[in-house]
């Protein structure tokens, strides 16, 4: 089984993609966090990537292609994606390498201020990732992780100016994303402001009415 996780930055993809990949027992694939590995590690990767992350714009697909061809065909099995497809290309590139095997995208939903207040308030353990809210979840001492004593940062792109660049841009490249999938039937939409045991387990009923369709 592979499940495509859609939607606009700080929706939930990463936190719900960790749950499912936990509940369905397969691996998550995240775009994001594969590209940030490579630029704390400055490999040829990272050093080409980190210039357009910190502007919250798009790595160019030729670069993440690549990485993706090579991440996907080390999975055997299913696999969830968080992060990609992200452009038009990627759709096209990823049916090329699905060799018509069944998918599912879920579209992760949410109003554009709901997601500003949630990114820019987002703060990150340097040390273990535990990840905290400024107002709705906290850490008791202020700068400092609760779990592991680690320095808590601000990504570079979760700035509110950068993360309006970044939803500007989500959604210029969203929509015919979205309309595609919709007219393949294979798309289904989730409310992302939901709780997130909420969320994981609509799209495992989503998924099971799906399997018994077939
Ligand atoms: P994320 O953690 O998914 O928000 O990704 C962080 C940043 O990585 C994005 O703002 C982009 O700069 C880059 N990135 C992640 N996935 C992709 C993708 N599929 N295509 C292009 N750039 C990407």
């Amino acid at each position: 089984m592979v499940i495509i996780l859609f939607g606009a930055p700080g929706v939930g993809k990463g936190t719900i993609g960790n749950l499912l990949s936990r509940a369905l027992k397969i691996p998550l694939v995240s775009t994001g966090d594969i590209l940030r590995r490579n630029v704390k590690e400055a490999t040829e990767l990272g050093c080409k990537a980190k210039s357009f992350m910190e502007k919250g714009a798009l790595v160019p697909d030729e670069i993440i292609i690549k990485m993706m061809r090579e991440e996907i065909s080390r999975l055997k099995g299913g696999f969830i994606l968080d992060g990609f497809p992200r452009t038009f290309n990627q759709v096209k590139k990823l049916e090329d390498a699905m060799n018509n095997n069944s998918y599912y995208v879920v579209n992760l939903k949410a109003n554009d201020d709901f997601l500003i207040k949630r990114l820019s308030n987002r703060r990150i353990c340097r040390n273990c990732g535990a990840i905290y809210h400024l107002v709705n979840i906290p850490p008791e001492k202020k700068g400092i992780c609760d779990r592991c004593g680690g320095p808590l940062y601000q990504r570079e792109d979760d700035r509110e100016d950068v993360v309006k660049e970044r939803l500007a841009l989500f959604h210029t490249k969203a929509r015919p994303i979205i309309g595609y999938y919709q007219e393949k039937g294979i798309l289904e939409s989730v409310d992302g402001s939901l709780s997130l045991d909420e969320i994981v387990n609509l799209i495992k009923e989503k998924i099971k009415d799906d399997s018994h369709q077939e």
